[in-house]
């Protein structure tokens, strides 16, 4: 069984060595360093001769152990645990990137990874533009000989456009450039982007990984020659996860099958339900059969994912009045919690952007992201049919 390729059974039985105790669950390793044994052994692990644990901001038991799980379920070399999604998102790009670089980003990407693209990078003379996921056949037109990178979010938040991973992979493999998938959306247990051509897979752990809104957390899987820049830079600059986060999302790995099982079941009953109301406009789901990109979506994702999108009748107005009758569900930024969670994205998440901008990622005044629960069914069709007609 420890050989089992099954995601199942390798999200239950990939665990740290046992110590002394003999415990069944992984104990949390809370130490800052770790002890040599002799001026030898300290010598050899220094210089990368042997494999083993030095100092926490290096490596840890309970990292290695979260993020050993996570390449076996990305189909990854290697890997490396960081802090959070956003610190997955810069140590994956910046050690690949010098100044007068260029690298490509899908349009709609996460808030501050535009930030990073858009108001960071430049400062050190490494340029972004940005490509429409709805038009593919531009891309190829943008890529400069200084191009380094193409980053990319699929699906895509909140509409939900999906780019075609085979498709890319090639691209990118035909230019030479890096392609990094932020998988966040999907997970590992519905989509494996290393499979079309992938170089980097990040996530933010934050989300469906830890699955359960306790803590922030990020992982970057990809090549071991990849991973060891990745890791020198790293190491150095220091975004580690700390060894009780890692805990946490070690154990909730292990869950991460039967949660998202549920969520997408949810998610498109939820879909379906939204489809048929006369108060709603439009219906986003990836694997609602009207979906635009329907084949694509069943052909590189094992499910639908548990983020419905939905377009309310009467603009912002009708929005706001959805919002503001809720009672049981939760009205926050965030996604990927057992907890359905519902967001106006045109007044939160996407507020920054110009009313222009927000039109072209797919955002209109009515837009409302659903993140879809493990709540029962029949009590989330009631909520949302309540708020939706008050
Ligand atoms: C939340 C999120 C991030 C950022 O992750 P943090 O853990 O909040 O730093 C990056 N990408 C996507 C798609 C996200 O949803």
């Amino acid at each position: 069984m420890k050989d089992s390729k099954h995601f199942e059974t390798i999200a239950v039985r990939t665990q740290a060595d046992r110590s002394g105790n003999r415990e069944h669950s992984a104990p949390i390793y809370m130490t800052s360093s770790f002890l040599f044994d002799n001026a030898e052994q300290a010598r050899a692990l220094f210089a990368d001769e042997i494999e083993g644990n030095i100092y926490s901001r290096f490596s840890n038991p309970n990292t290695t152990e979260f993020i050993d799980k996570l390449c076996l379920m990305e189909g990854a070399e290697a890997g490396m645990a960081t802090a959070s999604g956003m610190s997955a998102i810069f140590t994956s790009i910046a050690p690949f990137v010098n100044q007068g670089d260029h690298i490509l980003v899908s349009r709609s990407v996460f808030g501050s990874t535009v930030q990073i693209a858009s108001n960071i990078f430049p400062r050190w003379g490494i340029e972004s533009t940005y490509v429409d996921i709805d038009k593919p056949e531009t891309w190829e037109a943008q890529f400069r000989p200084n191009t380094k990178m193409v980053f990319v979010e699929t699906p895509s938040n909140p509409s939900l456009d999906l780019i075609d991973l085979e498709w890319l992979g090639k691209l990118c493999k035909s230019k030479g450039v890096l392609l990094n998938v932020d998988n966040c959306f999907a997970t590992p247990y519905l989509q494996q982007p290393m499979k079309y051509g992938a170089d980097i897979v990040m996530h933010s752990a934050t989300k469906f990984i830890d699955g359960q809104g306790r803590t922030i957390g990020g992982a970057i899987v990809s090549s071991k020659a990849l991973v060891e820049k990745i890791r020198f830079f790293a190491r150095h600059t220091g975004p580690a996860m700390s060894p009780f986060n890692a805990w946490i999302l070690s154990k909730s790995l292990e869950t991460l099958a039967v949660r998202m099982d549920r969520h997408c079941q949810n998610a498109l009953a939820i879909a379906e339900f939204l489809k048929g109301h006369s108060r709603v406009e439009k219906v986003i789901y990836p694997f609602l059969p009207d979906h635009p990109q329907h084949p694509l979506a069943k052909k590189q994702m094992r499910l639908g994912g548990g983020i419905v999108t939905f377009l309310i009748k009467g603009g912002l107005e009708g929005g706001r009045r959805f919002l503001d009758s809720n009672k049981n569900l939760s009205f926050s930024a965030n996604l990927g919690d057992t907890r359905t969670i519902v967001t106006h994205p045109a007044s939160t998440t996407h507020s920054k952007l110009s009313d222009q901008d927000r039109a072209a990622v797919g955002i209109l005044p009515g837009t409302i992201r659903i993140s879809v629960g493990l709540e029962h069914i029949d009590d989330l069709k009631t909520e949302i049919d309540r708020m939706i007609n008050a």
